[in-house]
């Protein structure tokens, strides 16, 4: 398979006034990312994880420096370019699911293709393949809340692949869930990346998982480095 850069950030600064002091949270972080690589962000809390993945992922602009998706400068565009890249080529997931829980898992799957414009039954289809995928096919009439947690990532997973993007960010995906449970969830989403060829970048506190990524980074001193 091509390897071509997906994410680049460079020189990336993010600061947070509070109050008098400035807290600077990213001091100019280098970063690559290619296509079908899953790499781990190992870092203790409150280092600038979720920022990073923020960053990345066009939901916060940096104060400084460049964040190119695909090749393409996303600083100077306007919102709703950044918007239309987020939805097309970024799928993002957090710790928690965050799914609708009044629609059902493979509706939640559905959602983001409907907003793109794909018809339903062609949505419904590729939900159904992206539950099955992630060996949750029987599952996919039930409400979120009548799923377990292994369950619910594994649909926030699927949801955050549906339109298939070439950049998967995970915040911590598996941190709250048994090691089991977690491992079984990692299995599902590096067979996918694998699959697909995405590029996969997930912040986590589990070494276990993060030696089963390709690389593993970490932050200090509001730097990416080699971990
Ligand atoms: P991590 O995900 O590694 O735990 P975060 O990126 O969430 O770290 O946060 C890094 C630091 O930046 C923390 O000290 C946090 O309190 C601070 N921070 C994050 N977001 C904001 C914000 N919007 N305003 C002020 N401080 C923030
Ligand atoms: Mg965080």
């Amino acid at each position: 398979m091509k390897r071509n850069t997906v994410l680049k950030l460079s020189g990336v600064e993010r600061h947070y006034g509070q109050g008098e002091t400035l807290l600077s949270i990213l001091k100019g972080a280098d970063f690559t990312l290619n296509s079908g690589e899953i790499v781990a962000l190992v870092a203790p809390s409150g280092t600038g994880k979720s920022t990073l993945l923020h960053v990345a992922g066009l939901l916060e602009h940096p104060d400084s420096g460049e964040v190119s998706i695909n090749g393409h400068p996303c600083n100077g565009l306007l919102d709703d370019k950044r918007t239309a890249i987020r939805r097309s080529e970024i799928g993002f997931v957090y710790q928690f699911h965050h799914l609708l829980p009044e629609f059902s898992a493979i509706e939640n799957i559905m959602m983001p293709q409907m907003i793109a414009g794909l018809p339903r039954v062609e949505a419904k289809q590729r939900a159904a393949q992206l539950l099955d995928y992630m060996r949750i096919g029987h599952r996919g009439a039930h409400r979120p809340g009548e799923l377990s947690g292994g369950e619910q990532q594994r649909v926030a997973i699927a949801r955050a692949v549906a339109n298939a993007p070439s950049l998967l960010l995970a915040d911590e995906p598996t941190g709250n869930l048994d090691p089991e449970t977690a491992s079984y969830v990692f299995d599902a989403l590096e067979a996918l990346v694998r699959q697909s060829g995405l590029a996969a970048l997930i912040a986590t506190h589990n070494h276990e998982l993060a030696g089963r990524m390709d690389r593993r980074v970490t932050i200090a001193d509001g730097k990416v480095v080699d971990f």
